[in-house]
């Protein structure tokens, strides 16, 4: 599938729920209000809505949330889009998790054909933890964390640059993931959902961050890249890798290749911007068929917009979309 800026679309964000078991503050408001079972798709309409997308080309598939490992059997769904790595045309199925579930679900996600998993923390501070998510508890993350290590999954993880909050963390961070043998991959904050807060004080650029560990550890430019937005630098005292997704200060949009589908079906061609289509009405219509599926699916990549145009200052203190990231998936 080739959208019409010349970009290829071979990666799928799927979002399993939008329940998280877990508040971040730059995520979500505290009371938020969740999706009413009937609205969301059954594991087996997301698991054809896969198979159609992979049809089309689509070669990595990301489930995520919300928070994808509290969703009830969704182990099912790894195991059948696990099913279609190599000969079915899937190159890699992985996952975004916040690691609270891991410690009994890492194997079973290995042996449905998981590599690779980005695990989302954005501080080693107990306390700091527990005022980002609002009540987590950060052993149950490290425990999970640990559990996927030991079942042999390779682990990102991910965090959320915040002013104030976790700003002077990121050595010892970079420390503990290369101690570990763990990537860290470290993200601007984006303009999405009402948080109930301001996200001008949140808002921490990582062209400083990045300038700051440059005082610290040697950061040698790479060309690795894992199909998504992220600019990976070797560390060179680790051997481990960082990097830094900037959707704010530098747009990321010209290399794009991923759409991204909620879990009532709706699909977004840009993290940034609100047009969408809906699958769940076809889904649920008999007199569709796969064929019919995939023609609104390249309807849709066609489209695909140039970009998104996030910004975050004090006169726009107002989310860019109005959705959360927990909709869409992170
Ligand atoms: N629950 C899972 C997790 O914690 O990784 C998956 C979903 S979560 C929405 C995915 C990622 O999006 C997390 O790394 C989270 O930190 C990030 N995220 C959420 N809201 C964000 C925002 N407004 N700006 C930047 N990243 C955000």
């Amino acid at each position: 599938m080739i959208d019409p800026f010349g970009r290829r679309i071979s990666y799928l964000r799927v979002s399993v729920t939008d329940r998280c078991d877990l508040r971040c503050v730059y995520c979500m408001a505290e009371d938020m209000t969740f999706l009413p079972k009937r609205e969301v798709l059954t594991l087996e309409e997301l698991d054809r809505l896969c198979g159609a997308f992979i049809g089309l080309g689509v070669e990595k598939i990301r489930l995520t949330g919300g928070e994808p490992l509290v969703r009830k059997n969704v182990i099912a769904l790894f195991r059948s889009l696990g099913a279609r790595i190599g000969a079915g045309g899937l190159k890699e199925l992985t996952v975004t998790t916040n690691g609270t579930q891991l410690t009994h679900l890492a194997g079973d996600l290995h042996a449905a054909g998981v590599r690779r998993i980005n695990v989302s923390l954005d501080t080693l501070d107990p306390a700091a933890f527990k005022a980002v998510t609002r009540w987590g508890d950060i052993g149950r993350t490290l425990d999970g964390i640990f559990a996927a290590k030991a079942a042999g999954l390779a682990i990102k993880i991910n965090a959320v640059a915040l002013k104030g909050v976790n700003e002077g963390e990121y050595d010892r961070m970079l420390a503990w993931c290369g101690e570990h043998g763990f990537d860290l991959c470290l993200i601007e904050t984006m303009p999405m959902g009402e948080i109930g807060g301001d996200r001008t004080d949140q808002y921490l650029p990582l062209s400083l961050v990045r300038s700051r560990l440059r005082e610290h550890w040697t950061l040698q430019e790479t060309d690795y890249r894992t199909g998504g937005p992220a600019r990976y630098y070797t560390v060179k005292e680790t051997g481990r890798r960082i990097g830094f997704i900037t959707p704010m200060t530098h747009n990321f949009c010209e290399s794009c290749n991923r759409v991204r589908l909620t879990c009532t079906g709706t699909l977004y061609m840009c993290l940034g911007q609100d047009d969408a289509a809906d699958f769940r009405a076809l889904l649920r219509d008999p007199s569709v068929d796969d064929a019919a599926l995939q023609d609104a699916i390249r309807a849709a990549i066609a489209r695909k917009p140039k970009g998104h145009d996030f910004i975050i200052d004090r006169r726009h203190n107002r989310p860019s979309v109005g959705r959360h990231m927990s909709v869409t998936g992170g």
